[in-house]
């Protein structure tokens, strides 16, 4: 048998996420979940050839605004005219039975109303990061899904993703010995007119973007909840892009156990991100921690120095994301990153703004 490059990436990133999610299926399931993709935006464009290498999950259905855009990749993914939809009609998902589930990929601020109208029209919901754009929203979302008796999962890829998992494996694993510091940032320099600068549609600036990595991280890598929060934020460039959402959050997190974070977040610089663990026997980091791919993971075990470079490429990330919630429909189990784990996000994002004075 002769394999394409294709193949190749495909068994590939197949087995980085068996290896990494227990759940995963080991065989095709005999009728794949299929997901309507909401917003043919950038990250769409991840998500969907990340579907195409999956053995359970294939994309059904489209929601978007503009109609030339979505006929394309229509044609793509084999999807029918039929199943294309607007923001308008939206809603009549709900009679298309190769819908049983929607992934979110709208800007911010429309995640709450898009779960919640998917929730009425009983299609399970994959939402992207930022759950959304308050507390009150995301805790509106996740009865919207309970009482619809769907699933809801937000896309923490970082979650599924190998390098990520094995820095969390060799922390928990006493590897670097007691867990002190973390250092963890993210950011880029954002172009003028993004709807990521418009309050409405953000909720606020790279905090909800980009930050929300280093603070989902230090939670995943320490598996504990920040109970001190104490946080700063500045606009530098006075370029007008910083109108309505901040450029820069610095906070610094007190976790239970005495861990001590300290995370940045910017949109006026090009910082890579990543995270560095710090242990009294060794430390950690993986930089780019983040990114869709390039990942590397480095290591001081007590002595014993690792070097691990990611050779997968994207989207290999998205595959066991989507693998996983398909899974989890199919076989009427929890997700590994529910709406509850959103929710926690919003509410420290909710604490780094009050303490950095930012209004909500
Ligand atoms: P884009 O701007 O690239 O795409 C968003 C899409 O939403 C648009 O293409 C459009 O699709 C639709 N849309 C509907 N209403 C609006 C509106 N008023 N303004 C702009 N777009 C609108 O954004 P991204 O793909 O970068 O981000 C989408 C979501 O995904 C965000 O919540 C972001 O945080 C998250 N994200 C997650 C990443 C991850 O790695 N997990 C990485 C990047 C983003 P159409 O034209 O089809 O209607």
């Amino acid at each position: 048998m002769t394999l394409t490059r294709r193949d190749f990436g495909k068994i590939g990133a197949l087995s980085l996420a068996a290896r990494f999610v227990p759940t995963l299926d080991a065989q095709a399931s005999a009728r794949k979940t299929g997901y309507a993709i909401i917003g043919l935006g950038r990250i769409a464009g991840h998500f969907m050839p990340g579907v195409q290498l999956t053995t359970n999950s294939s994309v059904t259905a489209l929601v978007s605004g503009h109609p030339d855009k979505a006929a394309r990749i229509a044609a793509q993914y084999g999807v029918p005219a039929s199943s294309i939809y607007n923001y308008d009609n939206f809603d009549e998902i709900a009679h298309n039975p190769t819908v049983d589930a929607v992934y979110v990929a709208l800007p911010n601020s429309m995640h709450a109303e898009y779960t919640i109208r998917a929730a009425k029209a009983g299609k399970h919901v994959l939402c992207e990061k930022p759950m959304c754009t308050s507390v009150a929203d995301a805790e509106r979302m996740i009865a919207a899904c309970k009482a619809a008796n769907v699933k809801l999962m937000i896309a923490y890829r970082c979650h599924y993703e190998p390098t990520n998992l094995r820095a969390v494996e060799l922390i928990r694993s006493g590897a670097i010995g007691q867990v002190q510091a973390i250092e963890s940032a993210f950011g880029f320099s954002i172009a003028p007119g993004e709807w990521r600068l418009d309050k409405k549609l953000a909720g606020g600036g790279p905090l909800y973007d980009v930050g929300i990595y280093c603070l989902n991280a230090c939670r995943y890598l320490t598996s504990e909840e920040p109970e001190n929060i104490a946080a700063f934020a500045s606009v530098i460039d006075k370029d007008g892009r910083f109108k309505e959402v901040e450029e820069n959050v610095g906070w610094t997190m007190r976790f239970p156990s005495g861990i001590v974070a300290s995370c940045n977040t910017t949109y006026g610089s090009n910082l890579t991100g990543f995270f560095r663990v710090h242990g009294s026997k060794g430390w950690v980091q993986a930089q780019p921690a983040f990114n869709y791919d390039g990942l590397a993971l480095a290591a001081d075990l007590n002595g014993k120095m690792i070097d691990e470079p990611n050779p997968a490429k994207d989207p290999y990330q998205f595959a066991p994301q989507a693998e996983h919630f398909s899974h989890c429909i199919q076989n009427n189990l929890e997700p590994k990153t529910p709406g509850e784990e959103g929710l926690r996000d919003m509410r420290y994002i909710a604490e780094i703004y009050r303490s950095a004075g930012i209004a909500a």
